[in-house]
């Protein structure tokens, strides 16, 4: 059985203000479902304040240096993370892919640096619209993750979560169909066991795109969907908890 994680992406929002009311009915939620595990990836300067005022929810942010230190100006280390009890990274978000060209190669690095340090890399993977309806999915999904695959050693994989993100997914109120979300997730899967059987039986592969209180029942019950990465929902505690309420233990199914 692999536990189900629901993760928040804060993504560029938010005030002090509004992070505070936010953490003391995000502890409520943890507090009330145990059942799943909750986390959190926040803007980097609320790290400190965040870190300080969650219990039971794991601390994490949206993008990290694959740098150790140095002179690199506007970057944030995975060592700085760390001295926050940061325990996760997003690595490789469509945003960061398509507003900062992040490529398939700088989201390896970066999944290698956050998962050398123990740490745990939450590793998006996704198709644009276009890649889907000219058939290219399966290609696309392939190269995004077999060079993580190839990057990392097993025990960094063992530290990495996949989230299946389709790009036309993403705020767009549009989530994928159960079904198709079940066929990403198996696929994705069935590349990781051609890699090695055991971590595709304990990888977690989460689901991300419009997942919110109304679909998260039928998405959270795929037998392949390990949890949820959340980025509007997770600005709402009630929304974000009655999601959180929603995630079951899941079974994994080798195909
Ligand atoms: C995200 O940005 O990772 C995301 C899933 O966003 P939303 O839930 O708003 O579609």
């Amino acid at each position: 059985m692999r536990k189900q994680i629901i993760i928040g992406n804060w993504k560029m929002n938010g005030s002090l203000l509004s992070i505070k009311s936010l953490c003391e009915l995000l502890n409520q939620v943890a507090r009330a479902h145990q059942h799943a595990d909750m986390a959190v990836c926040v803007p980097h300067v609320y790290l400190p304040y965040v870190a300080e005022n969650i219990k039971g929810i794991g601390l994490g942010v949206q993008n990290i240096s694959q740098y150790d230190n140095g002179a690199y100006t506007g970057e944030v280390s995975v060592s700085m993370l760390k001295d926050f009890n940061g325990e996760y990274v997003i690595v490789g978000h469509s945003e960061r892919r398509a507003l900062f060209a992040e490529t398939n190669q700088d989201v390896a690095l970066k999944a290698k640096k956050v998962t050398e340090a123990g740490l745990s890399a939450i590793v998006c993977v996704g198709e644009t619209l276009s890649e889907r309806t000219s058939g290219t999915l399966r290609e696309v999904l392939k190269h995004q993750l077999q060079i993580v695959l190839d990057k990392l050693t097993l025990n960094q994989l063992r530290k990495t979560i996949i989230a299946y993100e389709p790009v036309w997914a993403i705020g767009t109120g549009l989530a994928a169909t159960a079904s198709q979300v079940q066929e990403v997730h198996a696929y994705l899967r069935s590349i990781v066991t051609n890699f090695h059987v055991e971590l595709a039986q304990d990888i977690k592969i989460i689901y991300g795109g419009s997942l919110k209180p109304s679909n998260a029942n039928e998405l959270l019950s795929l037998a392949d969907v390990d949890g949820g990465l959340i980025g509007g929902a997770s600005l709402s505690a009630k929304d974000f908890g009655e999601i959180v309420k929603q995630a079951k233990p899941t079974k994994y199914s080798i195909n």
